[in-house]
């Protein structure tokens, strides 16, 4: 398994938090209240597709990236 790769769409986003809350250290929000990818690493592929679940505005996208 690779390394997953992680991307936020900060148009859509709307600064909710839940990203952050739900995958943390894997988000950040940034001083617009946007969310930015932090460390993806720092937490499991599966709450980072928690945290793309429940994205509200479904801002996040994330993918395993089996080359990486
Ligand atoms: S959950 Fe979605 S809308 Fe909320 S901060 Fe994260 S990316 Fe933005």
């Amino acid at each position: 398994m690779g390394k997953p790769r992680v991307e936020v769409d900060q148009d859509l986003c709307v600064g909710s938090a839940t990203c952050v809350e739900l995958a943390k250290g894997a988000f950040k929000l940034n001083d617009e209240d946007k969310a930015e990818v932090d460390d993806p690493t720092a937490v499991s592929m599966e709450d980072l597709k928690e945290a793309e679940a429940q994205c509200p505005v479904d801002a996040i996208l994330v993918e395993e990236d089996s080359d990486g």
